[in-house]
């Protein structure tokens, strides 16, 4: 996180009294047009702000959104970076925030971010509050056991304890596969896979790209596997208030970074190290669009 000298929490301060007194005219929250210039809007660090950007990531998912100290890290990280820059924001003019998978929606409804990048799937029931940018990569649920398990596929969860999080699309399409499973839900996977590894849960579903940065973590060396047997598509989009008008540029950024490589290069230098291969019948994605408005 930047240290602001004393100066700037003042003028930010001094320029948030002002837009509070001016409450209900402003527009931040849509990303601003662009211009890494145009500060001045005085959002306070956290809220979505004129004179940069505040991004919503993951921070416990290593290889899509890591937080380390102050350094972040992952796929998402990268693409929403490269996404900043051709629209003309600097990394440091980024903020980043903590986008857990059940607040995604309410972030970017109350402005709190201007774009979050983590592994938000494109759905229909999101689509009613959001809008998507995107789809800019395509993973798919999948199960992660303890390497002894004896859980090799959907069919032997009845009544098994599966974990996952609140909100995602992990949870719900797993409880319409197998209703008999003992579905315990938490607000991260960070914290499901210490149940995992604990042996207080049989398994751990969610997107295969998630699960193979657990297994890969060194604290989890040789102790952790993925089965290998994606059964959903999970549209990674670019999640926007439904206010930006932002989206299809973002689209066109998107294709732009599958048709010169960045993409390739961004998934490789983030998921390879977890030996992690993008499904090539869906990557890249069939159409990038379609999700705005
Ligand atoms: N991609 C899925 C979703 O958006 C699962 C991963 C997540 O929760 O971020 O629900």
């Amino acid at each position: 996180m930047k240290q602001h000298s004393p100066y700037r929490i003042a003028a930010v301060l001094a320029a948030s009294a002002l837009v509070l007194s001016a409450c209900g005219s402003d527009d931040e929250g849509d990303g601003g047009d662009g211009d890494a210039g145009d500060a001045g809007n005085g959002a306070t660090e956290g809220e979505a702000s004129g004179d940069g950007l505040t991004i919503g990531i993951k921070f416990d998912q290593p290889g899509l959104g890591l937080q380390e100290g102050d350094e972040y890290s992952g796929m998402d990280v990268d693409v929403a970076v490269a996404v900043a820059e051709e629209l003309g924001f600097a990394e440091e003019d980024i903020t980043w925030r903590e986008a857990p998978t059940p607040q995604r929606e309410n972030l970017l409804t109350t402005n709190q971010v201007d774009m979050i990048f983590a592994t938000y799937s494109i759905t229909d029931a999101r689509k009613e509050e959001v809008q998507f940018a995107g789809p800019y990569f395509v993973a798919g649920q999948d199960l992660l056991v303890t390497e002894d398990s004896d859980v090799s596929g959907l069919d032997d969860l009845d009544g098994r304890l599966l974990c996952s999080v609140t909100g995602s699309t992990s949870a719900n399409n797993v409880q319409e596969e197998v209703p008999g499973v003992q579905l315990q839900e938490y607000g991260t996977y960070s914290e499901c896979v210490e149940q995992l590894a604990n042996g207080t849960i049989d398994a751990l579903t969610t997107d295969d790209t998630i699960l193979a940065g657990y297994a890969a973590q060194d604290q989890y060396a040789g102790q952790l596997r993925v089965l290998g047997e994606p059964f959903s598509e999970e549209n990674y989009g670019v999640g926007l208030n439904k206010d930006s008008d932002q989206c299809e540029e973002i689209n066109e950024i998107l294709q732009g970074f599958w048709d010169d490589g960045t993409m390739e290069t961004i998934i490789e230098e983030n998921l390879g190290a977890a030996n992690y291969t993008a499904n090539p019948d869906l990557n890249p994605p069939a159409e990038i669009g379609g999700h705005c408005g």
